[in-house]
């Protein structure tokens, strides 16, 4: 027996027998990490206005020395990498300032100022890069904004580094791929309190840093805490092969919506022979399905673009860089390792075609796939982020859905019910988790979380079941080669043994929910309608949307909101005449309706208790539910 937070010596075994396998003697990557190294910031610690700590360098310092038997070396290593601070020459006049957020910041420096590429989380820690870079580089303006993609790694620190008049006056175009307004909102609206709660588990952002906690999430070591802002871009780059020159700068373009985000685009600076792969190359396997939730990527897309991207800039290009990890020089070099990159998803993507086509299941082919010797060997294609195990479910996901074909598992009971018929199966709860401690006792730790998640959905408050299912979650995440899963595995154990952490990081910022369309607006309304209590109502609505020049009807039967653009108000129903923020305000509670009818920020024709009874219907969400338990 340990206690907890050591390594048992199943895990121990297992840890080395993975390390035997590790391209230990490859080294380049913490030649690449270091190469080009300027500074470090003095100030370690970047702090919101109000001293809160949002970012610290130094989280991470206890990453030093080999891998402690609690950590799984190869990730070790990835979290090493990660964690080499500070302003860094890509090539001379490209600048990247990394390990100040999940994400890296990059800088193009034009003619006049500088082009910056993805400004990080928060505005906090984007401000504290910027500073970084000012101070080595002198006091260049800000000349152009670049967002790669519609994640909010990539935007959401953008008033760090502009303020929205920079860009209304002109001073300073924001560019980014077409559609990126209606992911960057829409992804994380819809199910945003889910997805929140998840990322909780996947950041591991309530589970404790340390040797036996948290060390990182593989594609950088956390989120950043501050303020997340988002300045619409105005230049939409819609086709492969447009041009652009900014400040001096010429910068080609090429879309490849459907890969890793919806909206996502390269781009190559042929001044600089430097390629920018947004997040379509980077230091580890990435997610084609993200443990968070979201829809399923295309890996077979994903692949089909970096061969284009090969054909277009492969024979001139002497760097690649991308919005993490590091970049890789020279021609041959870079070439090999976008050629890598788009094998992984290639590889992934056909043979898990070729099994299912076979009859064999997601899980299955999960246990059985095996990537081929040159890619193990590769740092850049082990699972830090994404794996191979939860990639292969998800294309099978992609292409048949959550159903495996067997009838068996066409109507099984729920958890809950489920849980009690086999702990009752098993002779009880005592005698359940006997069998899932002898589990324990051989390293066989999936099977003992199994049985134990049984018991715990039977019967959450047995105390036997809950410490020792921590105990097996915990030896999983030290085993782990992936941050995520990592992660996810102590955050388990940690609500088994401390409670429920709720959502650590909200995924509803302001200026993102003050960029949602009306469109938008009245679909988060329709998903958060308790059905059943509305399932007599009837209500119609008109909305005069004034500042978006659009009239939207929408009608409450059976339950379900459906809304329309029309010509005029529908006919007897309620009109509000209002601004599109004053909707998201009213619908947010932001606004008060008898204040904003009162200073005429709204107009009402007709009953404006229709739009109470409307509200009233609302069911609150939950961003507390749980997850290890029932
Ligand atoms: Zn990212």
């Amino acid at each position: 027996m340990t206690s907890p937070s050591q390594a048992t010596d199943a895990t121990k075994q297992a840890l080395a027998a993975a390390a035997a396998h590790l391209p230990l003697d490859d080294t380049q990557d913490f030649d690449d990490a270091a190469r080009g190294f300027i500074a470090k910031s003095e100030q370690r610690q970047i702090t919101a206005t109000d001293g809160r700590v949002v970012w610290d360098l130094d989280a991470y310092a206890f990453l030093d020395g080999p891998a402690p038997d609690t950590a799984n070396p190869s990730l070790w290593r990835q979290g090493q990498l990660l964690i080499k601070d500070g302003l860094f020459e890509v090539v001379p006049g490209i600048y990247q300032a990394r390990g100040y957020d999940l994400s890296v910041i990059s800088f193009i420096e034009g003619d006049i100022g500088v082009i910056v590429i993805d400004p990080l989380i928060s505005k906090e820690t984007a401000a504290a890069a910027f500073a970084l870079y000012q101070q080595h580089r002198g006091e260049r303006p800000v000349t152009g904004m670049i967002y790669t993609h519609s994640h909010i790694d990539h935007f959401g620190g953008v008033k760090g580094v502009i303020t929205v008049d920079d860009v209304e006056s002109g001073r300073v175009p924001v560019i980014a791929p077409e559609g990126f307004m209606d992911y960057a909102v829409s992804e994380n609206v819809f199910v945003g309190t889910a997805m929140s709660r998840r990322a909780g588990y996947m950041y591991g952002a309530a589970v404790e840093k340390g040797q036996a906690g948290q060390i990182g999430a593989g594609l950088g070591q956390t989120t950043s805490t501050g303020e997340p802002t988002l300045i619409p871009p105005i230049v939409d780059i819609a086709t492969t092969g447009e041009e652009l020159t900014v400040d001096g700068v010429r910068i080609v373009f090429q879309v490849t919506p459907g890969t890793e985000a919806p909206a996502e685009m390269n781009f190559y600076f042929p001044d600089f022979r430097a390629l920018c792969t947004a997040e379509n190359t980077s230091h580890t396997l990435h997610n084609i399905l993200t443990l968070r939730g979201a829809e399923v990527r295309d890996a077979r897309a994903w692949a089909a673009y970096l061969t284009e991207t090969i054909d277009l800039w492969g024979d001139e290009l002497e760097v690649v860089f991308a919005s993490h990890h590091w970049p890789t020089w020279g021609q041959e070099r870079a070439v090999e390792f976008l050629a890598m990159q788009r094998d992984m998803y290639a590889y992934l993507h056909d043979q898990t075609l070729r099994l299912i086509n076979q009859g064999y299941l997601g899980a299955e082919i999960a246990e059985q796939l095996e990537m081929p010797p040159a890619l193990v060997a590769a740092w850049h294609t082990h699972g830090y982020y994404g794996s191979v195990s939860h990639n292969v479910k998800a294309i099978y996901q992609r292409y048949l859905g959550w159903y495996d074909g067997n009838p068996a598992h066409l109507w099984p009971h729920p958890p809950v019910e489920a849980a009690q018929r086999y702990v009752a199966a098993m002779g009880g709860a005592d005698a359940a988790v006997a069998l899932a401690r002898q589990a324990y006792d051989e390293g066989d730790y999936r099977w003992s979380v199994e049985v134990l998640n049984h018991v715990l959905f039977a019967d959450e408050s047995h105390a036997a079941a809950r410490a020792l299912q921590a105990d097996a979650l915990e030896q999983l995440g030290f085993g782990a080669e992936n941050g995520t899963w990592r992660s996810a595995f102590l955050a388990g154990a940690t609500e088994l043994r401390y409670g429920n952490f709720g959502t650590p990081a909200s995924s509803a910022p302001p200026d993102l929910v003050g960029a949602l369309t009306v469109e938008q607006v009245l679909g988060t309304i329709a998903v958060r309608i308790d059905g059943p209590r509305a399932w007599d109502e009837h209500l119609v609505l008109s909305f005069v949307v004034t500042d978006v020049g659009a009239i939207y009807i929408a009608e409450l039967r059976n339950g379900t909101l459906n809304s329309r653009v029309a010509e005029t108000p529908a006919a007897g129903s309620t009109t509000f005449t209002l601004t599109r923020p004053a909707l998201i305000g009213l619908v947010t509670g932001t606004l008060d309706l008898a204040g904003a009818v009162a200073d005429a920020t709204v107009a009402i024709d007709g009953d404006a208790a229709d739009l109470q009874r409307l509200v009233g219907l609302l069911a609150p969400v939950n961003p507390d539910f749980p997850i290890v338990t029932p």
